[in-house]
């Protein structure tokens, strides 16, 4: 053995060799139930970064173990086209060479962002490789195969046939600037102070934050409640500037201690009134684009942006004597998550999916624990999204994405919905020329199905032998926008929930416990990390001192101690292999370990063995990692080799067997240190498909 581990050596190789052997595919044999896990498929455009890190860490441990446990594992990798977020990316690469996604056509933006995806794909897959991730490569999937798509387009068909699909004009949280609507989940609500004016509607006075959409007014509304305006209702107010009549309507939903207690109602562009509109059947006017920009309203405000034709619309009513007072009010907006603007409430055509018999079937599996939350924390906020969750709106106004497959015929506007294939005629009245919705889904539709949808299309019998999967893991902030979307779906489409277990891990952060972010100059480059330090190190580092479900801290500091402990363990072995022993008869049995210190440690590596085994079925793996790291260091190196110098030949078969059993422990956890110290001792076969300890 070489004096010290130079991981540069030896990790690709051991690399290649894994994956030549076939170890990576589960070998189903005998009724060894199979263990699963289905990757959260990082971005494919993008490389890896710390938090991709972790979870490939914390997953290749568990699937490691349970392979070694002798169950048919796998973990299945993948790819996600990441729709609206690679075609943000992709646009701001236009505006870098002074275009935009409005100088070309639908075909030949996606074409253009297909290409660019390609030329970045497969960084993403090497770098899951430098990192050891021991998955299934032959049964990778990307989130646009065709054979992926087709299964998509299935699955919207059915919720329409069953009445779960409908189409309706809706309050959509519209974003100017990204030009597409964004469900409840991705709007960012934040708290700030406005001016509050308080303008004159002739009979009744109404603060507003919004002068500009007074022109969408098509009521006032006042809570039945309020003794102030008791005599107004069924009257009418007047609104400044182009003096049109609207009714005074009483409406619960109104808040009697905000501004007069009288509200204008602007369906179009708010939430609540477009709520109080719908009741009372009242006219949508709206009068902002989609592209923030004013419309159907008097002719010196159409074309101003929202926020130019305010101050505008607010000289305007100041010199008409139509503002009484003006105050400050502090509220909360909501705004894109993407580039943190303000959200434009906007009346649109969307696809929406009635969610109610979803989430009653997802509540009922969660509460019956057919689906297990790890950390019943989790457990209760997947509840809580779920019994709030309102209709869900998967229309997406890019091209980035699977387009939806909905044809509207020109003569009678019905729309015509098929698994895939262009309909010859419409369903409705046969004419003949149709089109196609240019929306796309949102991408939580799509990789919402992902567990079943890789297994349906993979290899023959790959959906009855591995669903439902064992566990999904994955970070906590998609915990509402994935997780339970994929229960959903999953029991809607297959009748069985997706996985039995949930598995949230928490955030890497820096030193001093702050998120890592480019903005911040903190980013720890995982790859970096693991050609600087070997990946076992980088690993080690990422389970390290917190259990997986917390926030973690890490910084190099503690990925280089995690490199001496490697050393250590090649030390160790460089000792126990410098006299090998030439008993074969070794490990067979524990009863011919007379000697007390041999007692001893064979006693200790059996707590261990227990320890260690307990942590990684509960996904304690910090625990796990700290067990086997101070037994190796502290017991087996520090006090049984130091003891055992002086008997050197009589002690080496407790020596081996303690080595061979130490290296299938900490496996998982540093899989190339181990293998390659495995292969200096000769044994046949590989460390990865040995089994584990008893
Ligand atoms: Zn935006
Ligand atoms: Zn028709």
């Amino acid at each position: 053995m070489e004096p010290r581990y130079d991981h540069t050596k030896y990790e690709a190789d051991i690399y290649r060799k894994w994956e030549k052997s076939g170890a990576f595919s589960p070998q189903v044999t005998g009724h060894q139930p199979p263990f699963t896990i289905i990757m959260p498929p990082p971005n494919a455009n993008d490389p890896l970064h710390i938090g991709h890190a972790r979870f490939i860490a914390i997953e290749d441990i568990l699937i490691r173990y349970h392979r070694m446990k002798g169950e048919p594992t796998l973990w299945l990798p993948g790819s996600d086209h990441a729709g609206i977020e690679t075609q943000f990316v992709f646009e701001k690469k236009l505006r870098e060479k002074g275009k935009s996604r409005f100088d070309y056509d639908r075909d030949a933006l996606y074409k253009m962002i297909w290409d660019y995806v390609q030329e970045n794909t497969g960084t993403m897959e090497s770098q899951l490789k430098k990192i050891g991730a021991s998955c299934d490569w032959t049964r990778f999937k990307y989130t646009l195969d065709p054979e992926i798509i087709e299964i998509v387009y299935k699955t919207f068909k059915k919720l329409y046939d069953d009445g779960l699909v409908y189409r309706g004009e809706r309050i959509v949280n519209f974003c100017p600037r990204c030009g597409t609507a964004y469900s409840q989940l991705e709007v960012d609500y934040v708290e700030r102070d406005d001016n509050f004016y308080y303008l004159d509607y002739g009979t009744v006075t109404i603060a507003t934050t919004r002068p500009e959409t007074i022109f969408a007014d098509v009521a006032v509304a006042v809570n039945p409640k309020d003794k102030r305006y008791e005599k107004l209702i069924g009257k009418t107010a007047k609104i400044p500037l182009i003096n049109r009549e609207v009714p005074v309507i009483e409406d619960n939903l109104v808040n009697i201690s905000v501004g007069t207690g009288a509200l204008k109602i602007t369906p179009a562009h708010d939430p609540t009134d477009f709520e109080i509109g719908q009741t009372h059947k009242l006219p949508v006017i709206s009068v902002i684009d989609e592209k923030g920009r004013m419309t159907g309203t008097p002719e010196k405000y159409v074309g101003m942006k929202a926020e130019e034709a305010r101050a505008e619309v607010v000289k305007d009513l100041e010199a008409a004597g139509k503002i009484k007072k003006i105050d400050v009010i502090h509220h909360t907006v909501g705004t894109c998550y993407k580039d943190h603007g303000l959200i434009e409430p906007m009346v649109s055509k969307q696809w929406y999916i009635n969610v109610e018999p979803l989430t009653k079937k997802a509540l009922k599996a969660i509460k019956s624990k057919e689906v297990r939350f790890a950390v019943k924390r989790y457990e209760k906020i997947a509840i809580n999204w779920l019994k709030n969750l309102k209709d869900w709106n998967i229309s997406r106004q890019i091209v980035w994405g699977i387009r939806i497959p909905a044809w509207r015929c020109g003569k009678c506007l019905e729309w015509t919905i098929t698994d895939g294939e262009i309909p010859q005629e419409c369903a409705s009245c046969h004419n003949g020329i149709l089109k196609q919705d240019d929306d796309t889904f949102d991408t939580w539709f799509s990789s919402g199905q992902w567990p079943f949808i890789t297994l349906q299309t993979g290899k023959s019998g790959d959906f009855e032998k591995f669903y439902p999967t064992s566990i999904m893991e994955t970070a906590y902030d998609i915990l509402p926008f994935w997780v339970i979307r994929m229960i959903m779906l999953g029991l809607y489409v297959t009748g069985k929930v997706p996985f039995e277990a949930v598995v949230i891990h928490g955030l890497v952060r820096d030193r001093e416990g702050q998120k890592i972010s480019k903005s911040k100059g903190n980013v720890i480059n995982p790859i970096e990390m693991a050609e600087k330090y070997g990946a076992d190190s980088l690993r080690m580092g990422l389970i390290w001192g917190g259990l997986i479900e917390n926030d973690i801290t890490l910084d190099e500091q503690k990925i280089n101690g995690q490199r001496k402990f490697a050393n250590k363990i090649w030390n160790v072995a460089r000792f126990v292999l410098t006299n090998k022993s030439t008993n074969k008869q070794i490990s067979k049995s524990t009863n011919k370990f007379t000697n007390e210190d041999d007692k001893w440690i064979i006693e200790e590596l059996k707590q261990t063995t227990k320890k260690v085994t307990k942590d990684l079925d509960k996904y304690r793996l910090n625990e796990a990692a700290a067990e086997i790291y101070d037994f190796i260091w502290h017991r087996f190196a520090d006090v049984y080799i130091e003891k055992v110098k002086d008997r050197r030949e009589d002690a080496q078969p407790t020596l081996e067997k303690v080595l061979i059993d130490s290296l299938k422990l900490l496996h998982p956890l540093m899989p190339f240190v181990t293998e390659q110290i495995w292969n200096e001792m000769g044994n046949k076969g590989l460390l990865i498909s040995s089994s584990w300890p008893k």
